[in-house]
């Protein structure tokens, strides 16, 4: 399918319920047109992978069933027997009275060959510093992990790339583990790095790093993306940005790589924080806040995700993974929200955000939150994931200890040092939970319940119910939030 093919599938978007697609967007013109030929016909290619991966993506879902039901103790004692069974890369099955693994590669076979081949068949260009199309190599690795699941090879190809890259960029294969806190699911996200907005987050998050205490990470690397393919998880959990590698060791290694999709931010402010802002909060309180198209919000939304997203490597304690379990993703997604929450009250006590400032943090945070829930209540049909039991906790939490989001939806940011305060107890109590031996993962998931179970955020129900289900009761668009 050649590039033109591309926008011509935007514009005469295929029947849904043929063969999984990949989701497309439409590149910004001043972008668009300083693509390349070899540029674009990678992107095509990668485009008609993020198709596959789609068609994995669903498959695995169908497939990982195994722990959804299964004990965390009884999980670690299979894996003591058999380490492959906690492995990011296998199924897990029963098979007669045993328990067998089998690579990834090993099953749906015929999808991993045909990424396998695509990839191998993008054009390969020698280049130096700062590319504008991958280096083969990482093609390359990425091939090599469809067919013969040594997927390590190609995190640390992309993570050995220079810095400051420009041009095509791709995040492809079974990186992130929140399908059910061991298993890898697979994601495709491809697009176009966007120089400008890439330093202006570069700014933003350099401003935020320096003022916390904790560990400092050695490198941060921004890179700002325009989407034109989205698929499999990140599409289905509307990713906004994703902080990567994963493993404490490797950050060590080498660094940070926070990595945010512009136009998916872009649409779940429209689609979703906004609305919910609107609906939820007092009319006066978003009225000070509309404001050209209400930038304030906006910009606002964006940072809190910049902190969100550095918080990921400073919070990933080595050996807290382990000793979570499954409950690692829930735990540590909003320990991170807690820290951009914390960050911006730093950046408020030290004056270097207004009063009005904070106050749009906060009401862009909470709606996260609440979107967060409602994805799960509406769109999942209750079946909670990491961010919507992790959201339900900190909603409650919040509101039973400074009782701010009353159901009027009034925000009483007179109280702004109360609330600063209680944003600090919260971070402590994450901060010593992640960092101390004495705490087993049962006290932590206790408090967790104990909170999560209070439902303070229910009044909000009825007044977002219709942003998820659309009036003839199907399910609604594939934008969520979280990050
Ligand atoms: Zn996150």
């Amino acid at each position: 399918m050649g590039f033109e093919k591309l926008t011509e599938r935007l514009k005469n978007p295929e029947n849904a319920g043929q063969e999984p697609k990949a989701f497309i967007y439409q590149l910004p013109e001043q972008i668009a047109e300083r693509l390349t030929p070899a540029e674009k016909e990678a992107l095509e290619k990668l485009t008609k992978v993020s198709d596959y991966v789609q068609a994995l993506s669903e498959s695995h879902e169908n497939e990982h069933r195994f722990f959804e039901t299964l004990p965390e103790d009884q999980v670690q004692e299979m894996a003591k027997l058999n380490p492959e069974v906690i492995s990011k890369w296998t199924f897990v099955e029963a098979k007669g009275d045993q328990i067998i693994t089998v690579p990834y590669n090993q099953k749906f076979t015929d999808l991993n060959k045909k990424v396998s081949e695509i990839l191998r068949s993008i054009p390969k260009i020698k280049q130096q510093g700062n590319y504008r199309l991958p280096p083969a190599i990482r093609f390359q690795t990425l091939a090599e992990g469809f067919t013969s699941n040594a997927w390590q090879y190609a995190e640390k190809t992309w993570l050995d790339e220079p810095w400051q890259a420009r041009g095509v960029e791709f995040i492809i294969g079974p990186i992130e583990t929140h399908l059910d806190g061991y298993k890898g699911a697979f994601q495709a996200v491809v697009g176009v790095i966007d120089e400008e907005a890439t330093r202006e987050m570069t700014d933003t998050i350099i401003a935020a790093s320096k003022l916390q205490h904790k560990k400092q990470i050695s490198k941060i690397d921004v890179r700002v993306i325009h989407l034109v393919a989205n698929a499999g998880l990140g599409l289905k959990l509307g990713f906004n940005a994703q902080a990567l590698p994963n493993d404490p060791k490797m950050v060590e290694k080498y660094g940070s790589r926070i990595v945010f999709y512009a136009n998916l931010f872009e649409q779940t402010f429209d689609e979703k924080l906004l609305p919910i802002i609107q609906r939820v909060f007092e009319k006066n309180v978003v009225e000070r806040f509309s404001n050209g198209s209400h930038k304030l919000l906006r910009s606002a939304a964006l940072k809190w995700l910049a902190m969100h997203e550095e918080s990921h490597p400073m919070n990933q304690e080595p050996g807290l993974e382990e000793k979570l379990g499954k409950f690692f993703n829930t735990f540590h997604e909003l320990h991170c929200d807690v820290s951009a929450l914390y960050l911006s009250s730093l950046l408020r006590e030290h004056n270097l955000i207004s009063s009005d400032e904070f106050e749009a943090i906060l009401l862009t945070h909470f709606a996260r939150k609440l979107n967060d829930i409602f994805i799960s209540e509406f769109e999942e049909g209750g079946k909670s994931n990491p961010y919507a039991e992790g959201s339900k906790m900190e909603f409650n939490y919040m509101a039973s200890m400074v009782d701010f989001i009353p159901e009027s939806g009034e925000l009483d940011l007179e109280r702004e040092s109360e609330i600063i305060q209680k944003i600090n107890d919260l971070m402590g109590i994450f901060n010593y939970f992640a960092a101390s031996q004495d705490v087993a993962r049962e006290e932590i998931e206790a408090l967790f319940k104990k909170y999560a179970e209070m439902g303070h955020y229910k009044f909000a129900a009825s007044k977002l119910r219709d942003l998820y289900i659309k009036n003839d009761n199907s399910y609604a668009s594939t934008v969520s939030v979280p990050v």
